[in-house]
């Protein structure tokens, strides 16, 4: 296990949105999540850190409320926009367009 470089912001987005997304009121299927989470990310500053795997959950933890908000509310933006123009079956009919924002 070596050093890594990861973006905090992603990690924590794809933890709050498996913990939100029973009330989002959203398909939960692979795509639709996933394309929640770009769609959210895109929103939201990096935030960059040099970390091995045990720091980075210790780092997850330390977390401001205020860009916890920040996040709960881009998800909640995300899972609006995805719920209306989903792309599962476009995805099964390999036909993938760009979701545009
Ligand atoms: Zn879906």
């Amino acid at each position: 296990m070596g050093i890594m470089l990861r973006n905090l912001t992603e990690d924590i987005v794809i933890r709050r949105l498996d913990q939100l997304i029973d009330q989002l009121d959203c398909c939960k299927c692979d795509y639709c999540r996933l394309d929640i989470a770009s769609y959210a990310l895109n929103r939201l500053p990096t935030k960059y850190v040099a970390t091995t795997t045990g720091e980075l959950l210790s780092k997850i933890s330390y977390l401001d409320t205020d860009f916890d908000v920040a996040i709960v509310a881009a998800i909640t933006a995300a899972a609006e926009v995805i719920r209306k123009h989903p792309r599962h079956e476009a995805v099964a009919m390999d036909k993938l367009p760009i979701v545009n924002e």
